[in-house]
């Protein structure tokens, strides 16, 4: 597979663009220039495109840098002052062919700069330029944090995120509660079925992980080869135990026959911790405890859940 191919930037939906001109023919130019590719938005003032890319987080904005008001360098100045719209490319746009406007434009953070008047096909070939460098960067981004076989988060974006949702539940003074799900005696299973049927037991458990949880904020990890984990944000301790048994009830019920002709099916062994951060104890301390709440669950006859506490 070439790698073109496989960072395939193409999006499953059209790219969107936010266009922010005082000037209406400046709108209908670049209309013009690419509504049959994308899915275009306009706004005529400073305010509203500060409105629209909060609401938006369009994959791009075109903008004029001079407005009445407010000038494009102080929307822009703003838009990258805003945590949900730091990221967002800015492509400006002016009618003066100015060398120091260019300049303080591409000093600002934009990624572009299009002088008045432009041929449409400039800039939807530049444009296009863009957004095929910003979607290749989002599936690299997407590909970094994801386990490619289960499609659940990987380790590193675990680790991330734990440290993360720990400094916030310091902050908040909120519970936090993880898991670490084990597959029981999976060498067996493999040995048995082969590692194919092997990987398609783990997605299988995967999925049924990520479909057990129904808060958006719960994060599902693969944490190592047939092991998973889940961080739960403001989850007490009877809250995650509640989540891991069902969990275990859950894949027990999927019915995976265990072994040839056997009756017993794959499980898992749960361990679960909880605390809220910040009363003693280290991120460190809350995993390994919930580790060796995992040994506990294994040593009382695996198909179990134990907690740390
Ligand atoms: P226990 O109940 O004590 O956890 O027993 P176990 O057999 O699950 O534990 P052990 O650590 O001995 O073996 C884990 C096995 O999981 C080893 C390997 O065959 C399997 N495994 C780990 N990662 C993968 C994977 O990515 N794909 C497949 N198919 N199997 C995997
Ligand atoms: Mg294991
Ligand atoms: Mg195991």
């Amino acid at each position: 597979m070439n790698m073109e191919h496989f960072l395939d930037p193409r999006p499953k939906v059209k790219n969107s663009i936010l266009i922010v001109d005082d000037d209406p023919l400046g709108v209908i130019a670049l209309y013009n220039a690419l509504n049959a590719d994308y899915a275009l938005y306009a706004v005529k003032d400073g305010q509203s495109a500060i409105n629209k890319a909060l609401e938006l987080k369009p994959d791009l904005i075109v903008m004029d840098i001079f407005m009445p008001e407010m000038s494009g360098f102080e929307v822009m100045a703003l838009l990258k002052q805003q945590e949900e719209t730091r990221d967002i490319p800015i492509i400006l746009i002016t009618g003066l062919d100015e060398g120091s406007v260019e300049e303080k434009g591409l000093q600002m953070g934009a990624v572009d700069y299009i002088s008045k008047p432009f041929s449409e096909t400039i800039v939807k070939l530049r444009i296009n330029n863009q957004l095929k460098v910003i979607n290749a960067m989002r599936t690299i981004n997407q590909m970094s944090i994801t386990d490619c076989l289960t499609d659940a988060f990987n380790r590193r974006y675990f680790d991330h995120m734990l440290e993360q949702e720990w400094l916030r539940a310091i902050r908040d003074k909120t519970p936090l509660s993880v898991l670490l799900i084990d597959v029981d005696l999976f060498k067996a299973y493999n040995d048995t079925y082969g590692h194919i049927q092997g990987d398609i037991a783990l997605v299988r458990i995967a999925n049924a992980v990520k479909s057990a949880l129904k808060r958006s904020v719960d994060i599902v990890a693969r944490w190592g080869g047939e092991e998973f984990a889940v961080i739960m944000p403001n989850t007490n301790i009877e809250g995650a135990e509640k989540i891991a048994d069902d969990l275990r009830t859950a894949i027990e019920k999927m019915g995976i026959p265990a072994r040839d002709g056997s009756l017993t099916f794959v499980t898992v062994s749960i361990g679960v911790n909880s605390t809220t951060p910040g009363s003693g104890g280290t991120v460190t301390d809350f995993i390994s405890g919930a580790d060796k709440a995992l040994y506990a669950a294994k040593d009382a006859g695996r198909n179990n859940v134990c907690s740390a506490i």
